[in-house]
């Protein structure tokens, strides 16, 4: 049997992968990335969060992404009834960037994918993982190329950055449900065509249906007038509001008064994607001779855009410990990858936990918090959500708990009694 061998070799092209391959590539190693598709492609995960743009200078591929001119984010700002309220990232209580970029990410994932190529990482497109033998010193994969021809590939160390594909996840038999409830998102392109000077085009709009728990949506701007719009809720509910995903979605755009203005003449430039039960979890996120990253591991919940951040906060974590274990040395990927890793996830989960419970719009719409707690929630907002000096990172039940209730129950968002 004739096989090809490799020090690293990547499952996946996005964010993860890509931003793996090059901080790797740029240390003189080996790297292979295998993608099942051809770029450019479509993802969802299009609003990035300012802690981003960390990672991506740490592994050099900051510049490569700024060509894209991509639109400036800076915040986020949500709607509900009427009511308009922001969080502005600048003011936030963590150092670090304080603005990043909303993302098409077709050629977003394609600019970083060619910087990591540039650093020297060797990318075989249209090419998929199909087997996966683990082992602590000689992993090994079966990869299937545009033609069908099989053939395998050695290497010292495998980073699963498969997102979606979960390709280690199936293969490894790691897959656990995750605790979140599923939930279905619909979504589209437009041409906006906005026209209304109080529209803040650097920050998505977070709005919240009037009168149906649980449902909200995203408008996040692009540049060049066009945006990505979504909508998320439970299954039975979406697919109650129309006869097709199309129709599903404007029903709930114009119900939303908000957005249903904003977008009188927006056009739609691609077609419904629809995307279901996509929080997902594995047993450990680690074992011989490999490493889960990304949307490979765990994903939860889209609602503040932190899928890309932890994709690239996961990836720059795990290589420098694959630099040192090819080096000889032993690492302990629980104690140096998974727990650590895990930590700042967490901060999100309770974050989407008080999201659909009804606690984090109640704080979020009442604004008489003092400036460094509002501080507080914006950096974990902009993605910060490792930095435990921030009372609300260290203990984000408890804070989140006692500041919902200082902000009382009056004229909160009826999101509360999802499910
Ligand atoms: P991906 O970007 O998914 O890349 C994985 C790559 O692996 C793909 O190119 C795929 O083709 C390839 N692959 C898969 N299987 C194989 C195989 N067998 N062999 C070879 N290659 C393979 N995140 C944000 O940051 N901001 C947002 O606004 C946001 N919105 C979202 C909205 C929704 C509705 C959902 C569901 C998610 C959202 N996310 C968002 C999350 C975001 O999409 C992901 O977290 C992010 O794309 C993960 O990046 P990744 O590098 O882990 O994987």
């Amino acid at each position: 049997e004739s096989y090809d061998t490799t020090d690293v070799a990547i499952i996946g092209a996005g964010p993860a992968g890509a931003a793996a391959a090059a901080w790797l590539a740029r240390r003189g190693l080996r790297v292979r990335v295998i993608e099942r598709s051809r770029f450019p492609r479509f993802s969802i995960g299009e609003s990035l969060l300012p802690q981003c743009m960390v990672h991506l200078e740490a592994c050099g591929l900051l510049e490569a992404a700024q060509a894209g001119g991509f639109q400036p984010k800076n915040g986020a700002a949500f709607t509900w009834r009427g009511r308009d309220t922001a969080i502005d990232f600048r003011d936030k209580f963590s150092p670090g960037p304080g603005a990043t970029w909303q993302v098409e990410r077709a050629d977003f994932d394609q600019r970083l994918i060619e910087g990591a190529r540039q650093a020297g990482a060797v990318v075989e497109f249209d090419t998929r993982v199909e087997a996966f033998v683990a082992d602590a010193k000689r992993p090994s994969l079966t990869l299937v190329g545009p033609n069908g021809e099989r053939r395998s590939l050695r290497a010292q160390f495998v980073l699963d950055a498969s997102g979606y594909g979960r390709v280690l996840a199936r293969l490894a038999d790691l897959a656990q449900p995750s605790t979140l409830e599923s939930r279905c998102a619909l979504f589209t392109h437009v041409e906006d065509r906005i026209d209304c000077p109080k529209h803040d085009r650097e920050k998505i709009l977070i709005g919240l249906h009037p009168t149906h728990p649980g449902i909200w949506y995203w408008l996040i701007p692009f540049q060049r007038g066009r945006a990505s719009l979504g909508v998320v809720g439970d299954r039975a509910t979406l697919e109650a509001a129309g006869a097709d995903d199309g129709e599903r979605l404007w029903h709930f755009v114009h119900a939303e008064p908000r957005l249903a203005g904003l977008l009188t003449n927006a056009a739609a430039i691609r077609d419904i994607g629809c995307l279901e039960g996509y929080s997902a979890d594995v047993r450990r996120l680690h074992g011989p001779g490999f490493a889960l990253l990304g949307n490979a591991g765990e994903f939860l919940d889209p609602v503040f855009s932190s899928g890309v951040t932890i994709a690239l906060d996961s990836a720059l974590r795990a290589v420098p410990l694959v630099e040192r274990q090819l080096a000889g040395d032993i690492v302990d990927w629980d104690q140096e990858f998974e727990q650590p890793l895990r930590r700042g996830v967490a901060t999100f989960r309770e974050f989407v936990d008080a999201w659909y419970d009804g606690r984090l719009p109640r704080i979020i719409f009442n604004e008489q918090q003092t400036p460094r707690i509002r501080a507080m929630i914006s950096s974990v907002l902009a993605g910060y959500a490792w930095d435990e000096n921030n009372p609300f990172v260290a203990a984000s039940r408890r804070r989140l708990n006692s500041l919902a209730e200082a902000c009382g129950g009056d004229a909160t968002p009826a999101i509360s009694e999802v499910g």
